[in-house]
Parts: structure tokens; sequence; C-alpha cells
């Protein structure tokens, strides 16, 4: 349906005004809603589902831990690309003495997020409801949403901000999750965190900030951590210059080479990291499937340490605890765990080696991050979507197969305009649209997209 912007047209008339239902209020729910209706003449009405009590948190800024930092800079993380200082200027007027070059805590960017929303909801053209969506289907003109409270919400656009498909709880309660509340674990006791990644800095930082004494093991197949920010410059990098459509292994050798060409300008390599940013979507789509399952195979590990970085304020603990042995970081694969008695097990594989060791744990969490499998993990809105073939998985089990516009495909192959898939949900067509600086750029175009496609606007 496309009706006419009427800029002069009352709140009260807005039950005609074209309505995107926008599944999933974590921050890329929130950041299309804010795009959507960020021109306050915008006629369109837009109703945010979101299941948790928090908007615009997800998983990522539902922490209430201080010390989580973001792992981007301020100046990085405004919610308007055309706005960069949108984020500072909201600290500066909340008092926070931050500069553009700060990380600030993730309970913050929580904090802003939820703010983007307050004055669309004032003026009625948002709406935002608790619940969990679990389906969605055709209907007159548009779709509609089947929510858990019995609700049944018309709209004309869909927008999936679903975010990542999480892992289920361990059922036999050996291993915990990442994100899942426990009481502190025995002072002194080991505890095993799989993963070293950003989650794992995490967790890290938290025990040793609330006092456990034990020693923190770090278990990971390659014993990598993420690298540490440092003060740099994107290296300008002109599309026309990158080898678009070149094996995994030309690619490699191409960055390698931008690399040492920062490094001779007098940066270092995380210039180049950053320099080819804008460029992911573009290098990722040009890859032929085999090379992009060999990316993952092979160089994805090595990437997400390099561009996935620690601000030098996380950096800095995680080292000294290193230095003296309270945390220690082993290579190998985790085998699984088992109880004996009070104790529990962590069987780990040491890498390149046939043999299991196990060790023994108060606690053991699992920091693995984002499970990449969404069919295995799907809720039973998305699992609904892919029974009756309205969708279907990329052939890298990424997610959702969708078009470059974000149009859900469906089990036909047919693209699907009346829904769309953003964030990490659309991550199989992009890749990196998991950071907040990727998934603003991505809320910027879906939002336009829609506007050009339902409000028509008076010449
Ligand atoms: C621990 C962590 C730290 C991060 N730190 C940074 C950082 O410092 N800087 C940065 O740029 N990026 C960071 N990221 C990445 C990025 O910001 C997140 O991936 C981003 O928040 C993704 O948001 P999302 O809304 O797509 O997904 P999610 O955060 O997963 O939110 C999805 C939301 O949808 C809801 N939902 C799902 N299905 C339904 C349904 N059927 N009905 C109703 N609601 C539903 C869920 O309840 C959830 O709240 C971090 C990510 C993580 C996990």
């Amino acid at each position: 349906m496309k009706i006419d912007a009427r800029p002069d047209m009352p709140a009260a008339h807005a039950a005609h005004w074209p309505h995107v239902v926008v599944i999933g209020g974590g921050a890329s729910g929130v950041l299309l809603a804010a795009h959507l209706l960020r021109d306050p003449q915008a006629a369109l009405r837009v109703t945010v589902v979101e299941g948790r009590h928090m908007l615009g948190c997800g998983v990522a800024y539902s922490t209430n831990d201080p010390r989580h930092l973001l792992n981007t800079r301020v100046a990085n993380m405004s919610a308007f690309p055309d706005d960069p200082d949108h984020f500072r200027s909201w600290l500066e007027q909340g008092g926070h003495a931050a500069t553009g070059a700060c990380f600030v805590s993730r309970a913050t960017y929580g904090a802003y997020m939820t703010a983007l929303l307050a004055p669309l909801t004032a003026d009625g053209r948002l709406r935002c409801v608790r619940a969990t969506c679990l389906r969605l289907t055709p209907a007159k003109g548009g779709v509609a949403a089947h929510l858990d409270d019995g609700q049944v919400i018309p709209a004309d656009r869909a927008v999936l901000a679903t975010g990542h498909a999480l892992p289920e709880a361990d059922p036999e309660g050996l291993v915990l999750g990442a994100w899942e509340a426990a009481p502190p674990p025995p002072s002194g006791g080991r505890v095993v965190i799989v993963g070293s990644g950003l989650s794992m800095v995490d967790q890290a930082i938290s025990l040793m900030a609330s006092g456990h004494r034990g020693e923190i093991v770090a278990l990971s197949r390659r014993a990598q951590l993420p690298r540490v920010h440092a003060p740099g410059q994107p290296l300008p990098l002109d599309r026309a210059e990158i080898p678009l459509g070149a094996p995994v292994s030309r690619l490699m050798a191409w960055l390698r080479a931008q690399v040492r060409r920062a490094e001779a300008q007098g940066g270092t390599w995380r210039d180049a990291v950053d320099g080819l940013r804008p460029h992911l979507s573009a290098l990722w789509r040009a890859l032929p499937h085999a090379d992009r399952a060999r990316f993952l195979r092979h160089a994805a590990p090595w990437w997400e340490v390099h561009r996935h970085r620690l601000p030098p304020e996380s950096a800095a603990p995680l080292e000294a605890a290193l230095n003296d042995g309270r945390l220690r970081l082993l290579a190998g694969s985790f085998e699984g765990a088992s109880r004996d008695g009070t104790i529990l097990r962590a069987h780990w594989r040491p890498r390149g080696e046939d043999r299991v060791l196990s060790l023994d744990a108060a606690r053991i969490v699992d920091c693995r991050g984002i499970r990449r499998d969404p069919r295995r993990n799907a809720t039973p809105l998305i699992a609904d979507l892919l029974t009756r073939g309205a969708a279907r998985i990329d052939p890298l089990a990424l997610g959702l197969d969708v078009t470059p516009d974000c149009a859900v495909i469906d089990a036909a192959g047919r693209p699907d305009p009346r829904i769309r898939a953003i964030g990490p949900a659309s991550r199989a067509a992009f890749w990196e649209v998991t950071a907040i600086p990727d998934i603003r750029e991505q809320a910027a175009r879906v939002a336009q997209v829609l506007r050009a496609e339902l409000v028509r606007v008076p010449a």
C-alpha cells in the first residue's frame, strides 16, 4: 500500500498511515525504527515487537557490569552515519565526559538506544509491544504478525531484526551460557571458559573484579586473544583497487600488501583492516560460495581477532592476569563436560593431539559466542517461516537468505519484499553486519527503501 505523505496530518489520523512491524527490539530493531521515523514529518507508523523487558539492549547491551565496555570508540557508535557526533552529544547532555576516542560501557550504550525511541513514542508514530512474535503470515496488502499474547498485528511490511540465534541452555546444567545469570562460583575454584574472544574477556574481567581467586582457564582452538585497539587512521581504499571476486588466498595476499602499505606510511595493520571495513559486504557478495566456505574455515578466526578488538582498558587487566597466572590460555577443542559429585570436569583435546585431557572446575562457561547454525537454534518464528517455505537458509547456514536490499528469499528462490531481515539475522548476505557501524548503515538503507515503497511524497 502506498499513500500520500501528509505532513500536516494530525496523529489521530495516523491509523491510516502505512505500517511497518519490526520483530525484535534489540539494537537493530531500534536503529531501524529510529531511521524510519527520523523525519518528524514521515507519515508512517512503526510497531516494534520485543520479547524482553528492555528495548534497544538485546544480548549485547543488557549487561549491567560497568566494566563491560564497548569495543568501538564513541565516535563510531552514533545511531546515524550522517550525524557522527550524535552519541557523543547525548553522552555530554547526560553529564558523561566522553571524547570521541573513548570506550564507554555497553550498559550506557543500551540506555542511548532506549533514549532514541522516547520522542518517537511520544508523537504516537511508534508503538512498542512486549511480546514474542510466533508467526508472520501473508495478509491483504501485507503481512500479519501473530504474537504469543494472542494479538495479531497487520502491517504493510515486516522486518525481522531478530538478532543472533542463541544456543539453548545446557539441559544437563553442566555448562553455563555466557549470558546466563548465575550466583558467583566458589571464590577459590577454577573456572574454565570455553572460547577466548570478547565474551571470555567479559567473563574474566567480571570474575576478577568480584574478587575471584581461583584460576581462570580460557580454552579455544587456537588460543588467540582479540588484539588491542591503538590510535590510527583507516587506510583510504578505493573500491576499484580491491580484487573483488578473487580467491581467498589472493585476497589475503592483497590484504597483507595493504598492511605493508599502512606500515610504510607510519601506521599499523589496524589501518588496513579498518580501511577495508566499508567494502566488506561488497567483498563478501563477490566471493563464490566455495571461497566463502574457505574463508570461514581458514581465515575467519584470524580476521575476527584483528577486526573485533579490545579497548586498552579491558586489555590491561587481562594482560596482568596472564602474567601473574590468574588466567591461563589453552589451545585445543572442548570435548564436553561431566560431573563427579560436586566437581565438574571439562574434557578437552590439545591442538594437534589425539589424547583427551580433563580439567576439574567449579564452573564451566560457554563463551564460544553466537552459534552459527540458524536451523538448530531457530526460534518458533524463524522455524515456522522455514517450514512453510516462506524463507530459506543460505547454503553455508549462516542465516536467512536475503537479497542485497534485505528482502527475505523464499524456498523457491523468490524474494518477498513484504518481509525483510536486518542485522545479524541477515549476515549470510553481508557477513559483517554484526557491529553498530555496519547495522546503522544497513538500517538507513532499508528505511529509505521502505519509505520509498510505502510513502508517496507529493511533488
Ligand atoms: C556481547 C556483545 C558485545 C558487543 N559489543 C559491541 C560493541 O562494543 N560495538 C559494536 O559495534 N557492536 C558490538 N556488538 C555487536 C552488535 O552490536 C550486536 O550484535 C547487535 O546488538 C545486534 O543487535 P540485534 O538487535 O540484531 O540482535 P540482538 O541483540 O540479538 O537482539 C535481538 C532482539 O530480538 C528479540 N527477538 C528475537 N526474536 C523475537 C521474536 N520472535 N519476537 C519478539 N522479539 C524477538 C530478542 O529478544 C532480542 O532482544 C556486540 C555483540 C555482543 C553479543
